[in-house]
């Protein structure tokens, strides 16, 4: 089998399992108690929170772990509100962009029925904001701004640096001024093992990351909650994760999330490296094969030696026109090749994809759209088996359309 669905959900990694198994069975210990068998928990769970604060350049006591990355986007953006509602009394304004994930679309849906104003901004034709147009979103009530770090569909990465330095030098006008400050939020759950994580570097007051993407288990994540930002918690219960996230922790995961961050990050120059050329290749190989498809998001084939990569180094997403992306996976499916369609991240839903709309494109592009996410197993042999199987699958697809 050829898995190239990364960016849905990744493997979990043999020396993450080797880390996490302990604290199943053995030392499994609630880490609030008081006993030997409570505190050895708990100083894995000290240990693991030292872990990704060092990587993200935080202080440990800044780090809320959860259960993976839809609770972190929904405690960052709905207890941003809940926390400015209660008190100013009033809902006010978020600004986000056209292209997150559901996660923060349907939180701000949520927030919009409670009277909340919401900014989408749109994108270009690569999936990248704009710095000017967000400066211009900006009212005396805008209480957040939050824009993904990496989009999980085209892999677009977005400039949060340089969105982090505007928010910078506004909050220093409106604290003047006796405006609100703005929160910057970033949901860097396609970033993390790929990326940056300094959050000082990004200038970012909440970041979230997952563990189901980067070699980890799943229904393991965190928060990263810049000291003094107030939000307030979607859980209510112990008290656990500084009041942020109640419920008795999950130790084995949080090991297993801190053991695969640490990983991603000490590997990521070199595997990231080898990514781009595979990736380069096989745009160069697809758009050779298939004149007519059509790359979503940015090109970095051509990039500048010291220019910031524009593209995760595992995606690639193509529109085949005419050939559904729907009939393809299927395809590739029963060759034993497992790859996204547009819709990627809600499999139930038939509705186009919203990435692929925003970047000028027609429904049925988006509707025509697959999406292939490398990971560290993906082979230059896998690859190449892969445009032979698209070659005999896009042939028959249009056959039977005639
Ligand atoms: C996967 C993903 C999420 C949600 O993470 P879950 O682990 O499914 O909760 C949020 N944002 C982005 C960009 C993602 O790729």
């Amino acid at each position: 089998m050829i898995y190239l669905d990364h960016a849905a959900t990744t493997p979990l990694d043999p020396r993450v399992k080797k880390a996490m198994e302990p604290f199943w069975s053995n030392e499994y210990g609630n880490p609030s108690a008081l006993y030997k068998l409570g505190r050895t928990a708990n100083t894995a769970l000290q240990k693991s929170r030292k872990t990704v604060a060092e990587i993200l350049s935080a202080k440990a006591t800044e780090i809320v772990f959860t259960a993976g990355g839809t609770e972190s986007v929904n405690l960052a953006i709905l207890g941003m509100a809940q926390g400015f509602q209660h008190h100013f009394h009033k809902p006010s304004h978020i600004i986000i962009s056209e292209i997150e994930h559901h996660s923060v679309l349907h939180a701000v849906a949520a927030m919009a029925s409670w009277g909340w104003k919401v900014t989408k901004l749109a994108v270009d034709k690569d999936g990248f904001i704009s710095l000017r147009e967000l400066e211009k979103a900006i009212q005396s009530d805008t209480a957040m701004v939050s824009v993904m770090y990496a989009n999980n569909e085209i892999g677009t990465i977005e400039p949060i640096a340089k969105i982090g330095k505007l928010l910078q030098r506004l909050n220093t006008q409106r604290v003047a001024k006796k405006l609100p400050r703005i929160y910057f939020h970033t949901d860097a759950c396609q970033a993390t093992g790929f990326l940056d994580l300094n959050v000082n570097r990004l200038g970012v007051d909440l970041l979230s990351a997952n563990g189901s993407k980067i070699y980890g288990p799943k229904q393991t994540g965190f928060l990263y909650v810049r000291s003094g930002v107030v939000i307030e918690p979607l859980l209510h219960g112990g008290g656990q994760e500084r009041d942020l996230r109640s419920g008795t922790e999950n130790v084995p995961g949080i090991v297993g999330l801190a053991t695969a961050l640490q990983i991603s990050v000490k590997e990521q120059d070199r595997e990231n490296q080898r990514l781009i050329k595979l990736r380069d290749q096989f745009i160069s190989d697809v758009l050779k094969t298939f004149p007519e498809a059509k790359l979503n998001g940015p090109d970095d084939r051509q990039l500048k030696k010291m220019a910031p990569p524009r593209r995760l180094p595992n995606n690639i997403n193509f529109t085949f026109p005419g050939i559904e992306g729907e009939a393809l996976m299927l395809y590739l499916d029963a060759k034993g090749i497992a790859v996204a369609t547009g819709s990627a991240c809600a499999t139930t839903s038939t509705d186009p994809s919203h990435v692929i709309v925003a970047l000028g494109r027609s429904q049925a592009d988006a509707y025509n759209s697959v999406r292939f996410t490398l990971g560290r197993q993906t082979t230059a042999q896998d690859l190449k088996q892969v445009i032979k199987a698209l070659l005999e699958a896009i042939k028959l697809i249009q056959k039977a359309n005639k």
